[in-house]
């Protein structure tokens, strides 16, 4: 398959550009969801936006309503349009769907839009910094190729659009919110959106896989759960009247060597990390409050209940040791994941075919946490397949870096790729294949 024509390239090379300067982190993609779903309105897709793309009651992470209230009016002043903004209502992602009104399998495509909580280089040695498009907000940058993943939905967008004769069924463009810290993935599988989705795609950049590769296979998907423990004890003069103070400081203190002292398991990868505790408020008081920041993962579901039950007694225990308050909030999640094979192998054979790809990868070991994961469930719940596979990308930096920058061909073969693929899977459908 051609790759894009220059016009074209050279508009999605500057889109993601406009992504990257715009750079905003998990739940705050105000301007970024306006820039999408106006696009994707202006090509013909029926567009939902934010509140209408989620379940509310599967949030996890979002900042406080006086945070997303700044974040909105941020959005706004950089030229957001307030039709979107306020469709969205407070939530950020968006869903385009295209239905080729022919009988045929539902697909669903899967890019995520969020920024890192990293400030930007700033230095000549930085490309995005010397091309002027670096992040123009603070402590968010896109560091990770989500500014890439989004003008790849874009880029893919226009060639169903042109290519609709093609196509049957229906096509579901979904642009995900707050993956960093795996917040916003549930809220959408849980919505119910992809209830009737009989494949579902998605891939991320770079990853280590250089340019022209793909790795149609990725494994080792962690599972994991964040959230935060807060302790509430009591105040006391720590000179005239410690015995009345209830240290939440020492619970929480006790808490952290409880949890890094939960042993391994011997059936496969389990991690914890405590990566923050802040507690007290003056050096003659007896500590009244105390947060801790904590995640647990695990290779499997099971291997990741083993050590977030174990966190759960040392959490609560070391609250009763002091007679402290404890309390509890869910600030992300994601569960394992497996790739169907037979759209590996689909994966696999369709790249090989796009001008600008030459070589598959071996499988990758991702290692760490995707909220992919929820999606991929839900739809192989259901008896549907899905896919997450890596789109080599040469990288200035690792991911979350804050000189991370890409190789803007992927912006050429991804969407080529993507494309081919939803024309594959449709006329395979039609032809009477079925799924594989
Ligand atoms: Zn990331
Ligand atoms: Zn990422």
């Amino acid at each position: 398959m051609a790759a894009l024509n220059e016009v074209k390239l050279k508009k999605l090379v500057e889109l993601r550009r406009e992504f990257h300067a715009h750079a905003e982190t998990g739940w705050t993609e105000f301007w970024t969801t306006a820039k999408i779903a106006g696009i994707l309105d202006s090509l013909g897709y029926k567009v939902l936006a934010g509140r209408e793309m989620l379940n509310l009651e599967s949030v996890m992470g979002r900042p406080s309503e006086e945070e997303i209230k700044v974040h909105i009016e941020r959005a706004l002043s950089q030229g957001a349009d307030s039709g979107w903004i306020e469709r969205m209502d407070g939530y950020t992602g968006a869903l385009g769907i295209l239905d080729t009104g022919k009988p045929g399998p539902v697909l669903a495509f899967r890019f995520d839009i969020d920024a890192v909580d990293v400030s930007e280089a700033g230095d000549e040695k930085h490309r995005p910094f010397r091309e002027g498009f670096a992040s123009m907000n603070e402590n968010a940058m896109h560091s990770c190729g989500h500014d890439a993943h989004a003008t790849i939905g874009i880029g893919l967008a226009e060639l169903l659009m042109e290519r609709k004769d093609e196509l049957t069924g229906i096509i579901k463009l979904i642009f995900q919110p707050a993956e960093e810290g795996v917040r916003g993935g549930k809220a959408v599988a849980d919505n119910g959106i992809l209830d009737d989705v009989d494949y579902f795609l998605s891939a991320h950049v770079g990853m280590g896989i250089p340019s022209g590769n793909v790795a149609p296979s990725c494994r080792d998907f962690l599972c994991t759960t964040k959230f935060d423990v807060t302790y509430k004890g009591k105040a006391a003069h720590a000179g005239g009247a410690p015995n009345e103070g209830r240290n939440a400081l020492l619970a929480a203190a006790s808490a952290s060597l409880a949890l890094a002292g939960i042993p391994p398991h011997k059936d496969g990868a389990t991690r914890i990390n405590i990566g923050v505790l802040q507690a007290g408020t003056g050096r003659n008081v007896i500590p009244p409050k105390a947060l801790m920041k904590v995640e647990t993962r695990g290779l499997t579901m099971d291997l990741n209940s083993y050590v977030y039950d174990r966190a759960m007694e040392a959490v609560s225990g070391a609250a009763a040791m002091y007679g402290v308050e404890m309390s509890m909030a869910s600030m992300g999640a994601a569960v394992d994941a497996l790739s169907d094979k037979s759209l590996v192998d689909l994966v696999g054979e369709k790249a090989l075919l796009v001008e600008g790809i030459t070589t598959l990868a071996p499988e990758v070991s991702l290692g760490g946490s995707e909220d992919v994961s929820w999606m991929m469930r839900a739809v192989q719940k259901r008896g549907g397949k899905a896919v997450y596979f890596v789109l080599g990308t040469d990288i200035a930096a690792g991911h979350h870096n804050e000189y991370f920058d890409l190789d803007e061909s992927v912006l050429d073969y991804g969407p080529v790729l993507f494309a081919e693929l939803a024309v594959t899977l449709s006329v395979r459908e039609i032809t009477g294949e079925g799924r594989s």
